[in-house]
């Protein structure tokens, strides 16, 4: 898909290898200044930058709050060999394993790209609010921590986190557009994708999200149906707000669903 978009457009139409570290409004254009780069100027700045954006302070007061949720991310290299207990529950490279007990539940893909790839997802510790209580430079403390929190779990689960090489730890984590957006602005300026509306995976929602942005962006700037930039990014921003907020909805509602202690993913999604 990459591709394809890719090559649907003009060439030079996206630079690589350019890391933003500044944008300012100078007489009557925006500024975008870049690591080891000369500086750029623009009419319009469309930020597509993710989930630490760094162009929100001229759209939005909203912060990028945690909502309680952890997760860790592991994977496993040669899982036939390291860990066939679970291998073998996965149907080797077959099935997607998903399991919940307590509200822990873990997701299993064993074949990403020729590794098993799995996420455990749990309410973090009160105490974790500020920082997170553990150290992902240490995988044995990770490994140690998860092997404490599968405890009730089947033995084969624990073989798992034994046999994983790397670890990831994604506190889960909301820009919610519930609040307005800053109605004026020094220039043309407007978000899409994570940097709009950030949201905790647990609707799969973020993609297509970011992608109907794009879509709806391009029609309001392209239609002719506009007199100004400004009047095209009002209109694509009031209906962003209605889907994204939709998409953060569903998104908590799952969270929650998942952080509770009888949650059975069986539950959930059959009938
Ligand atoms: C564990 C997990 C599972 C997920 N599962 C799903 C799923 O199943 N379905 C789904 O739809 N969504 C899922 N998501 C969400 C999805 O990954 C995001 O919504 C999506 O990647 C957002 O795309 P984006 O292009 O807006 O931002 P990003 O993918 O974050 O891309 C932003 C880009 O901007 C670049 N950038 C950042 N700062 C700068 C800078 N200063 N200068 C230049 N470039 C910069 C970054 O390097 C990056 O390439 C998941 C997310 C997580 C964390």
């Amino acid at each position: 898909m990459r591709q394809l978009l890719l090559a649907s457009l003009l060439p030079g139409t996206v630079v690589w290898n350019r890391q933003l570290t500044s944008l300012t409004a100078q007489q009557g254009h925006w500024v975008l200044r870049f690591a080891r780069q000369a500086a750029v100027v623009a009419d319009v700045v469309i930020g597509a930058n993710g989930g630490l954006s760094s162009v929100w302070p001229y759209v939005t007061d909203a912060e990028v709050l945690a909502t309680g949720t952890f997760i860790i991310q592991g994977e496993v290299r040669e899982p036939a060999r390291t860990c066939p207990d679970i291998y073998r529950l996965c149907g080797g490279t077959t099935h997607i394993l998903m399991s919940a007990h307590q509200g822990v539940s873990l997701v299993i893909n064993p074949d990403n790209n020729g590794t098993m790839a799995y996420g455990v997802t749990f309410k973090q510790p009160a105490d974790w609010q500020q920082e997170p209580g553990l150290d992902f430079r240490d995988p044995a403390g990770i490994r140690d921590f998860l092997v404490g929190l599968f405890a009730q779990w089947s033995e084969e689960y624990r073989q798992l986190f034994r046999a994983t090489s790397v670890f990831v730890g994604l506190p889960a984590r909301l820009l919610s557009v519930a609040a307005p957006w800053q109605p004026t602005r020094p220039l043309p300026i407007t978000l899409v994708g994570d940097a709009a509306h950030l949201m905790p995976p647990f609707a799969g929602k973020g993609v297509n999200t970011g992608l109907r942005d794009a879509l709806v962006l391009a029609n309001s700037l392209t239609s002719g149906t506009f007199a100004t930039v400004e009047e095209a990014i009002r209109d694509y921003e009031q209906q962003m707000v209605g889907y994204a907020q939709a998409a953060q909805q569903e998104t908590s509602v799952n969270e929650a669903a998942l952080n509770h202690p009888s949650f059975s993913f069986k539950n959930r999604f059959t009938r």
